[in-house]
């Protein structure tokens, strides 16, 4: 599926695609995003990397760049906390932007997003969202948090990309989902979930052999600490961008289903009755049978897994065609980024990617890394949750250009 470039052809059809595609996410045409590199030596790096491996520097997340960074110490804030700005590339002049890094960096090694010198909130923009964390004097429970921690900033980057919530928030104030991390105590379980606005996560899930274990017992093919961060987040803006509109919540109920209907009566339901047969014709998963709120937030998170790794597939300047025809070969679009393709566009380039990796999982002994095939019903579902972002993301856009206007009629 993946062949040798057929630059003219694949141009030409780059070229058609992006004529007919709107600017979804706002970025400028020539930013492409997001294979990031050590600026100091260019070596590849990783969302997750503390230190790039070639030339040792120390690396951040600066959230207000919305990208990796090599940085370097520089001078010392008033209160006299080190601070930390980009180094510079090779014969360029240093910036004059200054950060701190995030307490949870400093005091636990647990974060490696950056804080913008001028915002005064100790924390990150992705760990000022977590509320309580779990009894940190048991060693075990640090492990657990900082692997909660390292998906949710996963979370955070796709969240802020598309526009859902504020990167660089004012006077160190946060947005988006709060957090809380509990572990089980004697009699009494913690089940994860979502409820007005703040996320629960049992952090057992965060050790793989329990997470395999409920995995197996619940018979999924597919449970992650992202997935769930990502589910959970689906409740969290189905309450903002779903449940106060009727109009979107009348197309929500037509395609998912009555959100009324007894919540609690229905998980129990799902979970002694099992599934209803023939499910795959209309849902993501067999959770997203339980309920209509369960179907979308189980939609929302595909939605997300496909952003993410279409993002990822074309910082690798992955090339594809769809097995077995004799289509164009052509470049996957990211869809953060300018000219990103309408949603057919999107599973036109969707399917055969997670085809790729699936089969590449299988050539290594593993299993399937997206264990899915969406039907018909399905693709419709996350058509809406398409939509629903693109004009969050439009509405959001006209705001900010509204306020730009007003703070420059207002200068003397
Ligand atoms: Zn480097
Ligand atoms: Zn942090
Ligand atoms: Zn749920």
């Amino acid at each position: 599926m993946v062949r040798p470039a057929q630059a003219g052809r694949t141009m030409k059809r780059q070229a058609r695609v992006r004529a007919r595609l709107p600017l979804l996410f706002g970025l400028k045409e020539t930013q492409r995003m997001n294979t990031f590199h050590c600026q100091n030596c260019g070596h590849p790096i990783f969302f997750e990397n503390v230190r790039c491996l070639k030339c040792s520097s120390d690396l951040a997340f600066l959230p207000d760049r919305m990208t990796m960074s090599a940085i370097e110490p520089a001078d010392r804030a008033d209160d006299g906390a080190p601070l930390w700005r980009p180094k510079p590339r090779p014969q360029k002049r240093p910036s004059a932007a200054r950060y701190r890094l995030c307490h949870n960096n400093a005091a636990y090694q647990a974060c490696n997003f950056a804080v913008p010198g001028d915002d005064p909130n100790p924390l990150c923009v992705s760990c000022r969202q977590t509320h309580t964390l779990p009894d940190l004097s048991q060693p075990d429970n640090i492990q657990r948090w900082y692997r909660i921690e390292s998906a949710k900033r996963r979370l955070f980057y796709t969240l802020a990309k598309m526009g859902l919530l504020d990167a660089t928030p004012p006077n160190g104030e946060r947005d988006g989902p709060i957090f809380e991390f509990l572990a089980d105590q004697p009699g009494q379980q913690v089940i994860t979930g979502h409820a007005q606005g703040l996320i629960t996560l049992n952090v057992a899930e965060a050790d793989d052999a329990e997470r395999v274990k409920r995995r197996i017992e619940m018979h999924e093919p597919y449970r992650t600490l992202l997935g769930h961060l990502r589910h959970e987040a689906g409740h969290f803006y189905w309450d903002h961008l779903i449940g106060p509109l009727p109009d979107r919540l009348e197309r929500f109920r037509e395609l998912f289903g009555d959100e009324r209907q007894d919540y609690t009566q229905a998980l129990q339901a799902h979970y002694s009755g099992g599934q209803p047969p023939g499910w795959q014709d209309d849902y993501v998963s067999a959770y997203a049978t339980a309920h209509p709120w369960e179907d979308w937030a189980e939609t929302w998170a595909h939605y997300l897994h496909m952003v993410d790794l279409l993002e990822t597939a074309a910082s690798y300047n992955t090339r594809l065609t769809v097995p077995g025809t004799d289509s164009d070969v052509e470049d996957v679009i990211n869809p953060l980024e300018a000219g990103a393709p309408d949603f057919d566009a999107l599973v036109d380039q969707w399917v055969p990617v997670t085809l790729l990796v699936n089969s590449l999982n299988r050539s290594l002994g593993q299993e399937d890394a997206y264990p899915f095939a969406l039907s018909v019903a399905a693709l419709r579902k996350l058509r809406f949750v398409h939509d629903v972002i693109c004009e969050k993301k439009k509405e959001q856009d006209a705001e900010d250009a509204q306020q730009a206007q007003d703070a420059k009629a207002a200068k003397p």
